[in-house]
């Protein structure tokens, strides 16, 4: 699995974390928002039964609706039944604000034998969803008619009025986290835009020094035979123009391993190939230098094809280090030999010299960063002591292993072993 797809999978399972958080939250608040809502009608419940156990004025005017006794008002009993239902939502609705209730409601004053006696102005028409309140009531009203008498209180939408209480809540969370998902959206998208940036820019190193490789290197052979068959005053600008071509080649090859030094991984780009043919290639160049430089150079490549997942580019430039060092550091009757073949799944490449070779001590470190043996004669040679770092750093790329055999002032032999590709059979 990429990086991309982990973050993306972390991001959005601590998203929907935050909302179920949220959620059960919400669900808390609206559990508590009911416990506080059935306190506050318990309090108006009292209230209100406790009110309509006496007489007073409302009871009375009720209680000639109920009874349809039109004989103390100059009215209609209708009228008298239509003041009473008022009469007794504006007291309801006195009660329930007391207690901090601004919820609508509808009432019905009913007998247990199921004869509604008042209703409230407005009622619902879809009954189920009501949450009913049923107070018994005791005392005038029940003894007037002699039958016993409950007053419901009906309410609508409760869920709707608790969301609505807790919308100070509900509103932030949610802007919060919307907030949240733009700006890790935003973090991310620029994430990738800079790791696609880099990924184009070492793309461009790569084959930037590739393709200025070639023409170097034909500069450099075209210059090395021309050193030999030019005339006498010529040959000052001929060694200019060698002189010259060397350092480019050196400051090309250290673009590549410059790459590297910046403690990234993604410098290099992999790609499932047959690395032989790029072999094939760069011991067709180092044969022309051996001719011309007149040192030995042998080659034996076994096996084909060597399919391996690499950065063709740097695995090569890693190569050519080892060739450039086995050069560097042998002094007379250079003899190198390159070796590559497969065993056990492994692509074996071994470059082995007859050089100034490197003591046991020095052998530990000759892959360290900026190491150079500390060895007076051995450093007219240039060098920064980053190339088998660099070969080391690409070779762990590439999930291989490196090591160095070698005898002081008999030659060294240095060993990279890379996995081949799975689909690949020996
Ligand atoms: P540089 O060549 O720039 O000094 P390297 O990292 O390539 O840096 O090599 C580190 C040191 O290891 C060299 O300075 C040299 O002393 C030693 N070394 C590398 N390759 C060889 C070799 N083939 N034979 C002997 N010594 C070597």
């Amino acid at each position: 699995m990429n990086g991309k797809k982990i973050y993306i999978i972390i991001f959005s399972i601590s998203i929907i974390g935050l909302a179920v958080v949220q959620y059960q939250y919400l669900r808390i608040g609206l559990n508590l928002a009911k416990v506080q809502f059935n306190q506050k009608m318990g309090l108006a419940v009292n209230d209100i039964k406790e009110e309509l156990e006496n007489s007073n004025e409302l009871t009375f005017l009720v209680g000639k609706a109920i009874t349809e006794d039109d004989t103390f008002f100059k009215l209609s009993i209708d009228s008298v039944q239509d003041a009473s239902s008022y009469f007794m939502n504006d007291f309801l609705k006195g009660k329930l604000l007391q207690q901090g209730i601004k919820k609508e409601f509808t009432y019905t004053l009913y007998a247990k034998d199921s004869t509604d006696y008042l209703k409230s102005p407005r009622s619902y028409n879809n009954e189920e969803a009501l949450l009913r309140y049923p107070i018994p009531l005791e005392g005038y009203l029940p003894s007037l008619i002699k039958k016993r008498l409950v007053l419901e209180l009906q309410f609508k939408n409760l869920n709707k009025y608790f969301l609505f209480q807790l919308n100070g809540l509900t509103i932030p969370s949610l802007l919060f986290i919307i907030a949240i998902i733009f700006v890790i959206i935003w973090v991310l998208k620029s994430f990738y835009w800079q790791k696609k940036l880099i990924t184009i820019t070492n793309e461009f190193i790569n084959n930037l020094t590739h393709e200025l490789k070639t023409p170097v290197f034909s500069i450099g052979i075209a210059s090395k035979i021309l050193q030999e068959k030019t005339k006498a005053e010529n040959r000052e600008l001929v060694d200019m123009i060698r002189r010259q071509v060397d350092k480019l080649k050196n400051q090309i090859d250290k673009v590549l391993e410059l790459a590297s030094l910046e403690g990234k991984k993604n410098f290099i780009e992999k790609k499932v190939m047959d690395f032989k043919p790029v072999i094939v290639n760069l011991i067709n160049d180092f044969e022309q230098l051996a001719a011309l430089e007149k040192f030995s150079f042998t080659s034996e490549i076994k096996g084909s094809p060597y399919i391996i997942n690499c950065d063709p580019y740097h695995l090569e430039n890693a190569i050519n280090s080892l060739l450039d060092n086995a050069k560097k550091y042998s002094i007379e009757k250079i003899k190198i030999i390159l070796l590559v073949f497969k065993e056990d799944n492994n692509l074996i490449i071994s470059i082995k010299d007859n050089g100034i070779g490197i003591s046991d001590d020095d052998k530990k470190k000759v892959f360290d960063k900026y190491f150079r043996v500390g060895n007076g004669d051995v450093h007219n040679v240039k060098g920064y002591g980053l190339g088998l770092n660099y070969v080391q750093r690409i070779v762990k790329l590439h999930k291989g292993k490196i090591s160095v055999k070698s005898t002081l002032g008999k030659g060294s032999e240095f060993i990279m072993n890379l996995p081949l590709h799975k689909n690949e059979k020996q």
